[in-house]
């Protein structure tokens, strides 16, 4: 099955391989902790910064809320930024360990509007973390991180950024941007197997949490077991030997190519050539780079479109909560992008909407076959 979704994305075969490999004792093998502390290093070097970054097992969802539970303690004041799926799901976090969230909602159609932003902020920002998604998945934006999170900083409030489908496909500097902790994942653009949590944290971050009045309520989500160790005490748990290599070998493939610019021109492309065929793109602005989702046409639900592709061999995604089946999604993301995949795509696509009987206004092979030149 050709993987064409909004993550998890397809996988090299090198980075499988690896994942198959046998390796020796990740806590004893004084080796695979050099290998480990040169991974976190190209974590923050994609982020562009000197920053420390560490590894947590799990899946991207693990972060988000340990960012929550080292961050926020009783009834401190949380902004949650929402415009998308993700977005509000922070405020759960925020409830369980007892601090007190706003949700701020804009459009989700739309990237925040930062003047509508601004006014808010002028009359409450006593805040002591904001919440925001630098990609929202679910509907294909992408917010503007570094206005939004220097916007924050300048009142002191504390940034969390869930970058999980974003870092690797859109720009991200860290400390331009004042982020103080960035959530990656391995599933998405960097494409290795899902089971990662990528984390950026910044020193201000590392202060709030020292000063906490109460310990962090626990131990495998405790940020500080991460990066404050010793000789005898490396890691907090066990760590997965086969994803860290294959974390690093998917991370190598990423940076040795002009990562950003491919994103960036496979989403022109796919944008033009939904919007040539006579379709109508969910986002409105801010368009992300990494995914687009697309209309589905009266009459239809994502499912037929979806159904069709699956039976000729490809997989890509439908939408997420109140558009379900309303929009169908494609990833233009990581090691999805290639001419072949997306030929093949836009050939099958032709077949599906024919079949269908869903007229479209140009074939969508022949236009990118034209736009690719
Ligand atoms: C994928 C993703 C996550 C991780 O959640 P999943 O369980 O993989 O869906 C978190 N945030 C965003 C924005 C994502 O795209």
């Amino acid at each position: 099955m050709k993987i064409l979704c909004a993550g998890p994305t397809s996988i090299d075969e090198r980075v499988m391989e690896v994942m198959g490999k046998s390796h020796t004792n990740p806590d004893i093998d004084l080796e695979y902790e050099k290998r480990h502390r040169q991974v976190e290093k190209k974590i923050s070097k994609l982020l562009k910064t000197d920053a420390t970054s560490f590894i947590m097992l799990g899946e991207g969802i693990i972060g988000l809320e340990a960012a929550i539970i080292n961050l926020v303690e009783e009834n401190d004041r949380v902004l949650v930024l929402n415009n998308g799926v993700f977005g509000a799901g922070f405020a759960d976090y925020v409830k369980f360990y007892g601090g007190e969230s706003y949700i701020y909602e804009d459009d989700f159609r739309r990237g925040f509007d930062i003047e509508k932003l601004k006014k808010f902020l002028e009359k409450d920002h006593d805040f002591k973390v904001a919440t925001m998604v630098h990609c929202e998945t679910p509907s294909g934006i992408t917010n503007d991180v570094k206005t939004i999170c220097n916007l924050l900083n300048s009142y002191g409030i504390l940034t969390v950024v869930d970058t999980v489908s974003g870092m690797g496909g859109e720009e991200f500097d860290f400390d331009d941007f004042k982020v103080d902790i960035a959530l990656g994942g391995s599933q998405k653009c960097i494409s290795a197997p899902a089971g990662l949590t990528l984390v950026t944290i910044s020193e201000r971050a590392k202060e709030a949490i020292k000063e906490r009045k109460k310990p962090v309520p626990s131990y495998y989500m405790n940020f500080t077991n991460y990066y404050e160790y010793s000789d005898s005490f490396a890691f907090p748990y066990t760590m997965n030997e086969n994803l860290t290599y294959a974390l690093d070998l998917a991370l190598d493939i990423l940076m040795e190519k002009d990562s950003l610019a491919l994103h960036k021109k496979y989403a022109e492309v796919t944008r033009e050539i939904f919007e040539k065929a006579g379709f109508e793109l969910y986002a409105k602005d801010s368009r992300s780079n990494t995914l687009t989702a697309v209309m589905v046409p009266e009459g239809f639900i994502a499912e037929d479109i979806l159904s069709a592709l699956r039976k000729r061999g490809i997989l890509i995604s439908k939408g997420a909560g109140e558009i379900f089946e309303k929009v169908f999604r494609i990833g233009h993301m990581g090691n999805n992008i290639s001419y072949e995949n997306f030929l093949e795509l836009y050939e099958k696509l032709d077949e599906v909407f024919e079949e269908l009987g869903i007229k479209t206004e140009v074939s969508l092979k022949e236009t990118y076959v034209g736009l690719m030149k």
